[in-house]
């Protein structure tokens, strides 16, 4: 920070944030030029592949193999023909397992983290300390529980569903998968998981972490490619699907299950409000604001993407906020001082600035902090939208990038009804010093996570799902484990 400069009343603001930079190295990553597909243990070669890249500056990382219908069908019998012996292994014998996975994910953290950023153009802070930890966390979690079934669902009796098909987005590649991964191999089922296109490559670095931890063959499968695989992979003899990612895709896959005996889970989009009443802690409501929108470049289901603020406090949350984002710190994903890294993809970028335009014509106010993009690569600035009516496109649709709509009410019955207006029902945010004032909102909020004084908290023991059109079903905590589970 420089010199600092006095502005009225207001706090005092640095003029300027310079930082040197500070360049996390790839060399601890080494990529294979050209990945096949991991099924039974072994790498099977692919029959056709296409080229992942990386989002900070467009540059080929590998080749990854485009799983057809046939190669996603072998994959689901090999996790058939494990479930026998992973199901009837003793259950303190799967937890070791597990174990040895979450040790392991720590130990290789730092790898991770650098492959999670350098292929999802995430900043490498937020790999580093939100996504490998909290994958890692998982695993150790859902091992505490593969020998105490019993005692999770008290007089009934918990077995395996089988195999169950796993397809996850681009957004938190390693942190999806042990979401997915954990609770189905405590539960005794073997998983075919299929990662988003985008982002193949730590899912495909996991596979050298079920090896290390001499997983029997076949438990854990994955099979890359786009959505057609994902496609080949619903439609596969598995017992159950497990699903994240948009609204429209989810659907879609409701739609074929329907009637079909299958057991399904979707964990869909949002469009999450963040409510701040005038009694809050302004400052700690602004930095929960950010962190709500920006972590991640907003690439997050339950992002605080709608700002609901109190009428009488508008004029400083917004001034606050504003100058908040003047000082975040837009560029390389794997330098460390980055707070909002690369777009995940050019699809992704087109689809945000579309949004973006939209707003604009439509007559809200936009405002972005000045800010110099790099030049290769895909890039949006963080963006904060004023006078914003309900309903506007930007007000609706679930945008997926670093962009704030700012509305307002006036009294709490009012904040819970615009909150409500909205297909979605993942998560919300609540900001005030009353605690009967949390209790009274939450009851009447219809979303299933809703943050108080915070925003963006995950732990592996709380329940994570949607109401409405975010989806059913809960992943994390016991909630986690049913879905993977008969009980009789
Ligand atoms: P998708 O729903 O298409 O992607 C999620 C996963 O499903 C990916 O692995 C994808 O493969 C796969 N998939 C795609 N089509 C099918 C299909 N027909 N059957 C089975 N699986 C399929 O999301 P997008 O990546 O297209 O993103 C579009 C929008 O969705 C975003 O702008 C955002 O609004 C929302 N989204 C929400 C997420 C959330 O966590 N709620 C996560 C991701 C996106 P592939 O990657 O190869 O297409």
């Amino acid at each position: 920070m420089t010199d600092l400069e006095k502005r009225g009343d207001r706090s005092p603001v640095p003029a300027d944030w310079t930082y040197a930079p500070a360049p996390e190295s790839t060399d601890i990553v080494s990529l294979r030029e050209r990945y096949g597909l991991y099924v039974g243990g072994e790498w099977l070669e692919g029959t056709e592949h296409y080229t992942t890249v990386s989002p900070r500056d467009e540059e080929p990382l590998a080749e990854v193999a485009q799983a057809g219908e046939a190669e996603v069908q072998n994959a689901v019998a090999v996790a058939r023909d494990a479930f026998g012996t992973w199901s009837a292994l003793a259950p303190s014998e799967r937890a070791k397992y597990l174990f040895r996975i979450a040790r392991i994910l720590a130990e290789r953290s730092r790898e991770f983290a650098v492959l999670e950023s350098l292929n999802g153009g995430k900043p490498i802070k937020e790999s580093r300390d939100v996504d490998v930890p909290l994958a890692a966390a998982h695993f150790f979690y859902y091992a505490g529980w593969a020998d105490k079934l019993e005692y999770a669902f008290p007089n009934r009796q918990p077995r395996p569903l089988g195999v169950a098909g796993q397809i996850i987005p681009w957004n938190f590649p390693l942190l999806m998968l042990a979401w997915k991964v954990a609770p189905a191999l405590a539960a005794g089922n073997t998983v075919v998981l299929k990662p988003a296109e985008t982002t193949p490559l730590t899912a495909l670095l996991f596979c050298d972490v079920v090896r290390q931890a001499e997983l029997p063959p076949g438990v854990v499968n994955i099979v890359t490619g786009d959505g057609r695989t994902g496609a080949a992979l619903v439609e596969a003899d598995v017992d159950k699907v497990a699903f994240t990612g948009s609204t429209e895709v989810g659907k879609a896959i409701q739609r074929r299950l329907a009637g079909s005996g299958k057991r399904l889970t979707l964990e869909l989009g949002g469009k999450a409000a963040n409510i701040v009443f005038d009694d809050c802690a302004l400052d700690q409501a602004v930095e929960g604001i950010v962190n709500g929108i920006y972590f991640n470049q907003g690439h997050v289901c339950c992002a605080g993407s709608r700002l609901f603020v109190q009428e009488s406090i508008y004029e400083p949350v917004v001034e606050k906020l504003k100058r908040r984002m003047a000082t975040l710190r837009v560029g390389d994903p794997l330098d460390k001082n980055t707070d909002v890294g690369a777009i995940n993809s050019r699809e992704q970028l087109e689809r945000i600035s579309e949004l973006v335009e939209a707003g604009k014509a439509e007559g809200a106010e936009i405002y972005q902090p000045p800010c110099r993009l790099p030049e290769r690569g895909y890039w949006f600035a963080p963006t904060v939208f004023t006078n914003v009516a309900q309903s506007y496109r930007i007000a609706q649709e679930e945008i997926f990038g670093p962009v704030l709509s700012v509305l307002t009410f006036r009294t709490p019955d009012e904040a819970v009804e615009k909150a409500n207006n909205t297909p979605y029902g993942l998560s919300a945010g609540i900001w005030t010093e009353k605690g009967s004032r949390i209790l009274w909102m939450t009851e009447r909020l219809r979303a299933g996570v809703v943050w108080a004084n915070t925003f963006n908290r995950f732990d592996p023991t709380s329940p994570f799902g949607g109401y409405k059109e975010s989806g059913f079903g809960r992943e994390g905590g016991l909630h986690g484990l049913e879905p993977y589970l008969t009980l009789s």
